[in-house]
C-alpha cells in the first residue's frame, strides 16, 4: 500500500462526497487535553453529557487496536436564513440554534464517514477503522485542532479560515499511518468579543467554558432552569449562537451548499404558543429530524414558556393558566408560573392564586409564590 497516494485519493474522494475540509493527525494520546478535562471535572464545569472516562476521551489506542492515525472531517453549515419570519405582538417566536437547522448533522456526517470507510476498505480491505460524530468518546474539537482543520478559539469552537466556526466535525480512527497535517496558529490574538458577549458569563476565560452556565447546555436540561438564567435565555428554544455570531472571523460566513442543512423558517423559528400543546407524536413528526429534538419535547416546551415570559406576551396568559392548572409535569407548571409572574396581567394574577390553592407539589408552590411576589414588583 502506498500510504501517500491513498491519502491523496482520500482527500479527493472526501471533496467529491461533500466533505468540506479534511485533515490528518496521529493517534497519539491527547495529553494536554487530559489535564484540561481533569481540571474541568474538578471545577464541575462539565455538562454531564460527556463520556466520563478521561482515558477513553484522550487515548485513541483504547478505542481502536493498533490505531495509527485519525482523519478529521468538517462539513459547513449556513448561518443565515432566507425569509426569516418576524415575531410580532401576539405571535411570538422562539429560535433553534444554527447547529439544529435542517437535517440532524449526526446523520449527515455519519453517512459521509461511512462512505469514506467504504472507499478506504476498497483500497485496503483489512484496514481497521472507527468513526464517530459528537457522541463518540473522542473530543471532536481536539482532533480537528491537531489535524489542522482550524484553530481552537476563545469561544471554544474550532474556527476554520474558510467557513468560520460554522462547521460540524467528525473523525475516523484508522490503523493506517497517514502523514499528519500541521495544526493552525491561533488567530484570536487579543480579541475578547465572545467572552464579553456571553449572556451568562459561561466563558470563564479564552477556551474555558463552564458548561453549567452555558445556555446551549441549559436549554437541553430536563429539570427546571435556575431562575438566574431564565431571562438570559430569552427566546432560545435550543442552543445559543451568541459567541459565534459576535465573532469577527464569522463575518460574511454563510455557506449554503449543503442542501440538507437549509433551515425551514417555520420550524427553526417557530411560533411559541402552538409548541405548548404538541403531543409527543406531533413533536416527533414535526421536529424529530432536527438535532435539537434529541432531548424530546419537554425541554423545548419549558423553553417556550421562558420565551413567552421573556416577551411578556399577554396573549399567552390563558394557555399558561391552563398549563399551571392541568399539566402533569411539575417543571412545566413551575415555569408557566414564572412566565405568568413576568407577564403580570390581572388574569395572570388570578391564575397564579388559583394555581397556588390547587397545587400539591412543594417546588411548584414555591415557584408560584415567587411569581406572585414578582407580580407585586412589576
Ligand atoms: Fe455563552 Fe451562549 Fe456561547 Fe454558551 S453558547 S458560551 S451561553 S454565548
Ligand atoms: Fe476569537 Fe474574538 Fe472570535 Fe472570540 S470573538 S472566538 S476571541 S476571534
Amino acid at each position: 500500500m502506498n500510504v501517500a497516494q491513498l491519502q491523496a485519493e482520500i482527500r479527493e474522494f472526501a471533496a467529491a462526497i461533500g466533505i468540506d475540509k479534511i485533515g490528518f493527525t496521529t493517534a497519539a494520546p491527547f495529553v494536554k487535553l487530559k489535564d484540561r478535562l481533569k481540571q474541568q471535572q474538578r471545577l464541575n464545569y462539565q455538562s454531564g453529557f460527556e463520556e466520563p472516562d478521561l482515558d477513553k476521551r484522550t487515548n485513541p489506542l483504547l478505542l481502536l487496536d493498533q490505531a495509527e492515525s485519525i482523519i478529521s472531517i468538517a462539513v459547513a453549515y449556513p448561518s443565515k436564513m432566507k425569509d426569516s419570519p418576524r415575531g410580532k405582538k401576539g405571535e411570538r417566536r422562539g429560535m433553534f440554534c444554527r447547529a439544529s437547522w435542517g437535517e440532524d448533522y449526526h446523520t449527515v456526517l455519519r453517512d459521509k464517514l461511512a462512505q469514506l470507510e467504504l472507499f478506504i476498505l476498497t483500497k485496503v480491505p483489512d484496514a481497521r477503522l472507527r468513526s464517530m460524530v459528537d457522541t463518540g468518546e473522542l473530543v471532536d474539537r481536539a482532533v480537528a485542532e491537531r489535524a489542522g482543520i482550524g484553530w481552537s478559539a476563545k469561544n471554544c469552537a474550532i474556527i476554520t479560515p474558510e467557513f468560520g466556526s460554522y462547521v460540524y466535525l467528525g473523525e475516523m480512527i484508522t490503523n493506517i499511518p497517514f502523514a499528519p497535517d500541521e495544526p493552525m496558529e491561533d488567530q484570536c490574538l487579543d480579541c475578547t468579543l465572545c467572552l464579553d458577549a456571553c449572556p451568562t458569563g459561561a466563558l470563564i476565560q479564552g477556551g474555558q467554558l463552564d458548561a453549567r452556565r452555558c445556555i446551549a447546555f441549559l436549554t437541553q436540561t430536563k429539570q427546571a432552569v435556575p431562575e438566574e438564567f431564565r431571562q438570559k435565555i430569552g427566546n432560545r428554544l435550543y442552543g445559543c449562537d451568541t459567541c459565534q455570531t459576535i465573532c469577527p472571523k464569522n463575518k460574511g460566513m454563510n455557506h449554503t451548499h449543503q442542501p440538507g442543512f437549509t433551515p425551514d423558517p417555520a420550524l427553526v423559528k417557530p411560533l411559541l404558543l402552538p409548541l405548548l400543546s404538541l403531543s409527543n407524536r406531533q413533536f416527533k413528526e414535526q421536529y424529530g429530524h432536527m438535532s435539537g429534538s434529541w432531548r424530546g419535547k419537554n425541554p423545548i416546551q419549558r423553553n417556550a414558556l421562558i420565551a413567552l415570559g421573556h416577551f411578556k406576551d399577554e396573549s399567552a396568559v390563558p394557555e399558561l393558566v391552563r398549563l399551571l392548572a392541568e399539566d402533569p409535569r411539575p417543571m412545566i407548571r413551575g415555569t408557566a408560573a414564572w412566565a405568568l409572574g413576568r407577564i403580570g396581567t390581572a388574569e395572570a394574577e388570578v391564575g397564579l392564586h388559583q394555581g397556588y390553592i390547587a397545587e400539591q407539589e412543594a417546588t411548584v408552590k414555591e415557584e408560584i409564590d415567587r411569581a406572585i411576589k414578582q407580580l407585586q414588583t412589576n
